[in-house]
């Protein structure tokens, strides 16, 4: 049996993050994941400005990412067909790339392996518990750690969560639920920004068209599964979207779809699970941790924020129960008051003419539409007059992520 500092459970951004912050400051990880990188993962593709500083943060390089596609322009679509074009700031530094999850994820694993960490991939967990010596014994399909802590970065089903019993409900699904679909011959303005565009049917949720290098678009919708739409009748849901004027009218008569629509849930309920089990010996982060934006459902950003935050309170902590109390109060710090402010929103943009009225307050002037892009793209924290301790000088002006010239590496 191997032994180790950290087993990281998933290799996803989350597990990644982890593994990368632990590997570099000493500690003997291993990150296991039942997938073999390069590997899919449904999602949107986008990489808030939050998002993008993380990974500056972690060291990825750019052109390690095969389809890095920073993105200068966002329109917005609301109900009524009003148009609002909001420019992110022209520079220096990124503030939104769109990049295939295939592409990003990869580019971490090797990072995290670069660092120091030993990847197990085609590796999934079939056990957890306690060993000797207060360690957590890992087992999966292929082989076994003991190790002084567990990093549960296993997704939104999280199988960890359920074999340490850390479930909250049983018949949980998460909050979100959203669809996905690679679509190639898009037409110019489709190719030229990120659109979000909210449909009557789907509010608080959305449709999006994110542009990638490859001369694709990442087309899907997403809506909470309170009060939204049937689950089930996504296909239904799909057809009717792709036939709206103002939506067709953006990606053109020519798109084919690259491979069939995929779904998967948004967990998004940070403050209301429990971060930690097996008395603080095993850490729940990203998704595992219902880590992203209860009114986006952007969660890598969030995934990177809390796979380094639980591995800053493992470095930090005297002990297991300390680790896990530190790593509490971090989220509670950094997360909880932005995905509170980001429900009460989600209220708001649940009715049409309330989503009308907020998009004609941002289209106001110049200094609404840029900051209301950068706040969107979680350039600084939501809930940031309400939190005012995280207050930076210059929040409003300072440079975007990968300030040093990054040019598109691969222009469509
Ligand atoms: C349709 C859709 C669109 C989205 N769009 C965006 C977006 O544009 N921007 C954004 O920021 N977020 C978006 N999100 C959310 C984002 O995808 C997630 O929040 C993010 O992937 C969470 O990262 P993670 O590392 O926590 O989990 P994951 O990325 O899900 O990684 C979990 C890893 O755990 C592994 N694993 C699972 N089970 C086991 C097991 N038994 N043993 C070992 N390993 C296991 C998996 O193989 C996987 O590699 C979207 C989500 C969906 C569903």
């Amino acid at each position: 049996m191997r032994s180790a500092d950290i087993a990281v459970i998933g290799a996803g951004p989350a597990g990644a993050a982890a593994a990368i912050v632990a590997a570099r400051s000493g500690l003997d990880v291993v990150v296991l994941d039942k997938a073999v990188f390069p590997r899919d993962k449904c999602c949107g593709d986008g990489l808030t400005a939050a998002c993008l500083r993380e990974l500056q943060e972690l060291g990825l390089d750019p052109s390690a990412v095969r389809s890095w596609h920073p993105v200068q322009r966002v329109v917005l679509h609301a109900p009524d067909g009003r148009r609002v074009a909001l420019p992110l700031p022209a520079g220096p530094g990124l503030f939104s790339v769109v990049a295939r999850r295939r592409d990003l994820d990869t580019a971490l694993v090797e990072l995290a392996v670069t660092t120091g960490a030993e990847l197990w991939a085609g590796s999934a967990v079939t056990a957890v518990g306690p060993g000797d010596d207060g360690r957590v014994v890992v087992q999966t399909s292929t082989a076994t750690v003991a190790a002084r802590t567990v990093i549960a970065a296993d997704g939104m089903w999280s199988p960890t969560r359920k074999l340490c019993n850390a479930r909250h409900d049983p018949g949980y699904r998460g909050e979100w639920h959203a669809f996905r679909q690679y679509l190639h011959g898009a037409g110019p303005d489709a190719m030229q920004a990120q659109h979000i565009w909210f449909p009557d049917e789907l509010l608080p949720g959305y449709v999006w068209s994110f542009p990638l290098s490859d001369g694709t678009v990442n087309v899907g919708f997403g809506f909470p599964r309170l009060g939204g739409p049937a689950v089930g009748d996504g296909a239904a849901i799909w057809r009717r979207i792709l036939a709206r004027p103002e939506i067709a009218g953006v990606l053109g008569s020519a798109t084919e779809a690259e491979s069939p629509m995929r779904a998967w849930p948004i967990p998004a309920r940070v403050d209301g699970v429990t971060l930690s089990a097996l008395g603080g010996r095993v850490l729940f982060v990203g998704d595992a941790a219902t880590a992203p934006d209860p009114m986006t459902g952007e969660g890598i950003g969030q995934a990177l924020q809390t796979g380094r935050l639980a591995i800053d309170a493992v470095l930090a902590g005297t002990g297991p129960i300390e680790a896990a109390t530190a790593y509490r109060r971090a989220v509670g710090r950094e997360l909880v008051a932005d995905h509170r402010l980001a429900r009460r929103l989600g209220t708001v943009l649940a009715s049409p003419r309330r989503t009308e009225w907020a998009l004609r307050a941002v289209d106001t002037n110049d200094w609404t539409r840029r900051n209301f892009a950068r706040w969107m793209f979680e350039d600084y924290p939501r809930a940031i007059l309400g939190t005012p301790r995280r207050w930076q000088r210059g929040q409003f002006h300072r440079p975007g992520a990968f300030s040093d010239p990054v040019e598109d590496l691969h222009p469509a």
